[in-house]
C-alpha cells in the first residue's frame, strides 16, 4: 500500500511510514494512493461474513500484500473484539451503536487497530517507539486502551489539570504499565505546545523514537470503514432492496471520510449527512461552497467543537475539490445545544432510548432528512459515536433519569490515579520525560 501527500502528489510513502510518521513534513494528510474496489462477490456474500471478516477482506484489498494474510488477520483479532450492533427505532431510524469498546466511544476503533498495526511492524525491527499524545478527553481514553501493554510501544498522555471529566481522567491514569499520564498545570492547548516542542527536542529525538497517534492518522481511519459494510450486512438481514443514509456526527471528519472510503470500495452508500453542532464550517461549506473555518465554540456535544476539521482536505481530495461532486454524495446540517436537548428527550419519550449528546446532533440531521426527502424506502442509520454515561452530567440533566454506569466505568471509579504533576514548562516536562528510562 503506497500513500502520497494532500500537498504534493509526488511525495509517495509506505503504509509503515505514514504510520509512524502520522504527518507528512509539508503539513498535508496521507491518502491512499489507490482505494480499490471490492469484488461483487464479496458484496454478494456479505451477510455471511462475521464483523472481523469484513475487516479482514478490506484491509486485503486495502495493504495489497504489505503485510502477510495471517498477520493481518492477528491485528484484526485482537483489534475488533466488541461489536457494532444496529438497533432499529421505527420503519425509517435506526442507531449504529459504536460505544461497545472499553473506552465507550467509536475512537476505540481506531486506537486499537493502530496499536496493533505498530506492534506488527515494530516486530520486524525491534525499534521502541514513545507515543506523545495530547488530549482534551475523549481522544486519550481510547488511546490509552488501545496502547495497553502493546510490546515496544510506551505511551506518555498529557492532559490539562482539572480539565477532564473524573471519568475521562480515570480512563488516562489507572492503567500503569506502558501508559503513563502527565497532569499538566495548563490548558489543552498547553499540552500540545509542550508534545509539538518534543518532537522539535534533538536530545529527546536522540533518546526516543518520536510518534503521535493524533486522529489524522491514517491507521485511525481505515477500521472505521468496517463498521460500514457490518451495519450495512445487519440492515440487508433485515429488509431487502433499501436506500441506506448514514447520518456521521462530526467534529474532526474522520468518521466520514472513513464512510465515504467505504462508499469508494463499493458499498452503495445512497447518501452521508454532515452533522454537526454550531461549529458548522462543513455545513455551511456543503450549502455555499466557501470553507472558512474559525475558532470553535463551546457546545454540550464537546468532541465535535472544531472549528477547522482536519480531515476536510481528505474530503476534498475524494471529491477531486469540486463542491458539485461533493454536494451529491453529502448533505450538510447543524444544530444549537437547545435543538440538541429537544432531540435527546423526544428519542427517550417516542421510542424509550438514550441518546447521547453527539449521537443526538446526528439523529436530528436524519430526521430533517427524512422530513425533506419523505422516501419510504430509505433507512436512516445515525451514528452513536459514544455512550451516554460517557456524557453523565448532560444526559441526567437532560432526561431527568440516573444512568447506571457500564461495567467499563463503574470498575474504573475504585482504580487508583496515577500522574506525574507538573507545571507548564518543556524543560520541567523535558527532565521528567528523559528520567523516563524506556
Ligand atoms: C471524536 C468524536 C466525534 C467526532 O468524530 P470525527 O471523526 O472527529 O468527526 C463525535 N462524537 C464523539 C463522541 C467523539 O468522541
Amino acid at each position: 500500500m503506497q500513500l502520497y501527500s494532500t500537498n504534493n502528489p509526488n511525495h509517495i510513502v509506505s503504509l509503515k511510514e505514514a504510520v509512524f510518521k502520522s504527518l507528512p513534513q509539508d503539513n498535508g494528510l496521507y491518502m491512499p494512493l489507490f482505494i480499490p474496489q471490492l469484488s461483487s462477490d464479496f458484496f454478494k456474500h456479505l451477510p455471511q461474513y462475521s464483523f472481523q471478516a469484513v475487516g479482514f477482506e478490506i484491509c486485503k484489498a486495502l495493504f495489497q500484500e504489505t503485510i502477510p494474510e495471517h498477520e493481518i488477520y492477528n491485528i484484526i483479532e485482537k483489534a475488533i473484539t466488541f461489536p457494532a450492533p444496529v438497533i432499529h427505532l421505527d420503519e425509517h431510524h435506526a442507531v449504529l451503536e459504536l460505544f461497545h469498546g472499553p473506552s465507550l466511544a467509536f475512537k476505540d476503533f481506531g486506537a486499537r487497530f493502530m496499536a496493533q498495526l505498530m506492534s506488527y511492524f515494530n516486530k520486524t525491527d525491534r525499534t521502541n517507539t514513545t507515543i506523545l499524545v495530547a488530549t482534551s478527553g475523549d481522544t486519550g481514553g481510547a488511546v490509552a486502551s488501545g496502547f495497553y501493554q502493546t510490546q515496544g510501544v510506551d505511551v506518555i498522555i498529557l492532559y490539562p489539570s482539572g480539565k477532564v471529566s473524573p471519568l475521562q481522567e480515570k480512563q488516562l491514569t489507572t492503567l500503569g504499565y506502558n501508559i503513563s499520564a502527565v497532569e499538566v498545570e495548563g490548558t489543552f492547548d498547553d499540552c500540545q505546545a509542550l508534545v509539538k516542542q518534543a518532537f522539535l527536542d534533538k536530545e529527546l529525538n536522540q533518546k526516543f523514537n518520536l510518534s503521535s497517534a493524533n486522529s489524522i492518522n491514517i491507521a485511525r481511519l481505515i477500521p472505521q470503514s468496517f463498521y460500514y459494510f457490518e451495519s450495512y450486512k445487519q440492515l440487508m438481514q433485515y429488509k431487502k432492496d433499501i436506500k441506506v443514509v448514514f447520518s456521521v456526527p462530526s467534529g474532526n471528519f474522520g468518521n466520514l471520510t472513513a464512510g465515504l472510503f467505504a462508499k469508494k470500495m463499493g458499498l452503495p452508500i445512497a447518501k452521508f449527512l454532515a452533522a454537526t453542532n454550531i461549529n458548522d464550517v462543513v455545513p455551511t461549506y456543503i450549502h455555499t461552497g466557501v470553507f472558512s473555518p474559525r475558532p470553535s465554540t463551546r457546545t454540550i456535544s464537546n468532541a465535535m467543537d472544531v472549528g477547522n476539521p482536519s480531515n476536510f482536505t481528505r474530503m476534498l481530495h475524494l471529491y477531486s475539490s469540486t463542491w458539485n461532486n461533493m454536494t451529491n454524495d453529502i448533505n450538510g446540517y447543524a444544530y444549537s445545544d437547545k435543538e440538541t436537548e429537544e432531540a435527546m428527550k423526544n428519542v427517550y419519550r417516542k421510542y424509550n432510548y438514550i441518546l447521547d449528546p453527539h449521537g443526538a446532533v446526528g439523529f436530528l440531521a436524519a430526521n430533517t432528512h427524512l422530513q425533506e426527502t419523505k422516501e419510504a424506502n430509505q433507512c436512516l442509520v445515525t451514528l452513536e459515536t459514544a455512550h451516554p454515561a460517557k456524557f453523565l452530567e448532560d444526559v441526567e440533566r437532560v432526561l431527568e433519569l440516573d444512568l447506571i454506569l457500564p461495567q467499563q466505568l463503574a470498575e474504573l471509579m475504585n482504580k487508583e490515579k496515577k500522574s506525574a504533576l507538573l507545571n507548564n514548562d518543556f524543560m520541567e516536562f523535558k527532565s521528567w520525560l528523559l528520567t523516563q528510562n524506556k
